[in-house]
């Protein structure tokens, strides 16, 4: 598969941008070129939002019920083509075709949540709030709004967003990450056949320069965006000062705690796929295990065993377990970080710097990585990684781990490992984290849920998926009526 310069799709149309700058799409793997992504001018972001508000007119005047047809078609399009976007994902991304695979599950289930927007979309009323005035609550589109998403999830991420947002009546431009435009590219291609007219939804290809004339635009009513807490940060500050709605995800440092009353092999599993699952590069991958007083021992010796065992290489090909991290760059700072977390005191009970996959020499592969005793104040506790890294820290009580947990700056998930129902209790009360996992490592919201987020892994209120999205992507409008009698005509 070679893909030349890939194009954006503006106003129903393919379109090779003008301007001359643009960058090579890689696979991380295999250190392929998968071909050149444009970073759209600020000329070009302008013709999409005039395009998506252009066509906002008529789509907001477009029944729920018939705004949604387009949306069952796109699903049976994912599901036809479910193999090909995840041999995308794989190629551009670097995660095995399994983990791709489930990505396009979850990118389709919240095409399903979108198609229930008929229901979800309604609002509520009372009557008689005084004689003879009654009062309700209506559901409006906001107008253009935009996405702006990361490289981890090419599919996922990005369809978290559009299918609601076009179903509440929204049009809508996505900016996907530039380092794997391709999948979004290929479900734009899926989009142009399910009869959305032009200018419902629109890609525009890019990086800051695209994302900024995003958030100068004043068309553009709302933002999301999905990626590091910098740029998170960033993005909720410009887009609140320009009076837009924004919901910010940012990054993660998600720690794991290890009760001795856990089930060990059960753990070790959850906890070495959630650490080492797309190479660590999830914004739910575990990264910091906790174990309390006995668990210590065992869970460290059986951690490293499942780091050791795991294989690594090329996603598409049988038997991988782990893929590469995404860029040169990246491995680089993971290995960077791993050599600081030593250097800091951590003792590395599995070491994956320096890997070389047979076949593969130009991959960015890093091996699961487990280091022991890594200081709570440290490098490794603190930092997100995005890499297959995970650093034990041990402490004597369930009170102590709950207060390292909460001491993060980041809040994107927590995980307890027990069989102790109080524990478990104590732990969801007390715990800032947005998604809780109980003997759970990956804790992600369906898409019928609300995906949470506290402090630094979360800027806004109303949160991505389930009911929230539905408030993100509506203006509540409140009516309040009377008809007095003396005023009507007699039938
Ligand atoms: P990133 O922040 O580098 O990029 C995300 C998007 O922002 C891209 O589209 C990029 O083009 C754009 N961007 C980058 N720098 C920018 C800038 N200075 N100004 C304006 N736009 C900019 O993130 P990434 O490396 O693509 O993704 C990994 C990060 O995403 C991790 O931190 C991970 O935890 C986070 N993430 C969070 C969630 C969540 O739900 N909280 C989900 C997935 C990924």
């Amino acid at each position: 598969m070679n893909i030349p310069q890939l194009t954006n799709y503006i106003a129903g149309v393919w379109t090779k941008p003008a301007t001359k700058d643009d960058l090579a799409v890689v696979n991380p793997a295999t250190g392929e070129s998968l071909g050149r992504v444009p970073l759209s001018s600020v000329a070009e972001v302008d013709r999409a939002v005039e395009a998506a508000s252009k066509a906002y007119r008529e789509w907001r005047e477009t029944p729920p019920a018939d705004r949604i047809q387009p949306l069952f078609k796109f699903r049976r399009l994912l599901e036809e083509h479910q193999d090909r976007l995840a041999r995308s994902i794989t190629n551009e991304c670097g995660k095995t075709y399994g983990e791709a695979v489930a990505e396009v599950r979850r990118a389709i289930e919240n095409v399903e949540f979108a198609c229930g927007i008929p229901s979800l979309m309604q609002g509520y009323n009372s009557e008689d709030i005084a004689r003879g005035i009654d009062e309700m609550m209506i559901r409006q589109p906001l107008g253009v709004v935009a996405a702006i998403t990361p490289f981890n999830f090419p599919a996922m991420v990005p369809l978290w967003f559009l299918p609601c947002a076009i179903a509440c009546g929204n049009t809508f431009i996505l900016k996907p990450s530039e380092k794997v435009p391709v999948t979004a590219w290929r479900f734009f291609e899926l989009l142009e056949q399910t009869g959305l007219p032009p200018g419902v939804v629109n890609l525009v290809h890019g990086a800051k320069d695209s994302v900024d004339a995003l958030l100068n635009h004043p068309a553009v009513r709302a933002v999301s965006f999905v990626g590091s807490s910098p740029v998170a940060r960033y993005i909720y500050s410009r887009a609140a000062a320009a009076g837009k709605r924004a919901q910010c995800q940012g990054g993660a440092k998600n720690p794991v705690i290890v009760l001795p009353d856990a089930d060990l092999e059960m753990t070790t599993q959850i906890v070495a796929d959630s650490a080492f699952g797309c190479a660590g590069q999830r914004c739910l991958a575990a990264s910091l295990a906790i174990t309390v007083g006995e668990a210590r021992q065992p869970f460290r010796e059986s951690l490293a065993e499942a780091a050791r065992v795991r294989v690594v290489g090329y996603g598409l090909d049988d038997g991988v377990q782990m893929g590469p991290v995404i860029t040169p760059q990246s491995k680089e700072r993971v290995e960077d970080l791993i050599g600081r977390g030593m250097g800091e005191g951590g003792s590395a009970l599995v070491d994956g710097r320096n890997t070389r996959i047979s076949g593969y020499e130009q991959g960015n592969f890093v091996r699961p990585t487990v280091l022991d005793g890594v200081p709570p104040a440290g490098t490794i506790a603190r930092t997100e990684i995005f890499g297959p890294v995970v650093g034990l820290v041990h402490v004597q009580t369930i009170d102590d781990a709950i207060e390292l947990v909460n001491a993060s700056n980041y809040g994107n998930m927590a995980c307890l490992f027990t069989s102790s129902g109080l524990a478990a209790r104590e732990f969801r009360y007390k715990a800032l984290a947005g998604n809780i996992g109980i003997n759970l490592g990956v804790a992600a919201p369906m898409a019928y849920f609300p995906f949470g987020g506290m402090k630094e892994s979360f800027f806004g209120d109303l949160h991505g998926q389930g009911r929230d999205a539905v408030d993100f992507y509506t203006e509540k409008k409140v009516v309040i009526e009377r008809w007095p009698r003396h005023w009507s005509r007699k039938f």
